[in-house]
């Protein structure tokens, strides 16, 4: 494999270790309890994506990629992170820089900015970018 497993395997260290602080107030839904923060079932697209942001802007901190029944906020259709086609991580290094890179990076689909400083992407099938 010629991913670099070693900064990835860092990031999701990070985020099992800040895992419960995150977990606890979120966990509002049923599906409760099944969320994962594994890359391992992200398409390879998303991966190599992420990975080049971690190797150009620094390590990332993945919040959630496999939110089994997740719905989109507001509207009630079902969310990429449904079947593990997205993820949500906090970057650590320059965020408009990461924005701009993921903007014109054809493996992103849908590219969500969110005001707690998080990133949202996902692997389509819509090519879309949205402010929270
Ligand atoms: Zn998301």
């Amino acid at each position: 494999m010629a991913f670099p497993v070693r900064t990835l395997s860092a990031a999701l260290i990070l985020a099992a270790a800040l895992g419960p602080a995150f977990a606890g107030p979120k966990s509002k839904s049923g599906s409760a309890g099944s969320s994962s923060t594994s890359l391992a079932c992200l398409p390879p697209e998303l991966r190599s994506a992420l990975a080049d942001v971690e190797q150009k802007f620094g390590a990332v901190t993945v919040i959630s990629t496999h939110r089994p029944g997740a719905v989109i906020a507001g509207t009630g259709r079902p969310s990429q992170h449904r079947d593990c086609g997205a993820v949500d991580f906090r970057p650590s290094g320059n965020r408009r820089a990461i924005v701009a890179f993921l903007r014109n990076d054809p493996r992103v689909k849908g590219l969500g900015l969110y005001r707690s400083g998080h990133i949202h992407i996902d692997a389509g099938p819509y090519r879309v970018t949205w402010n929270k």
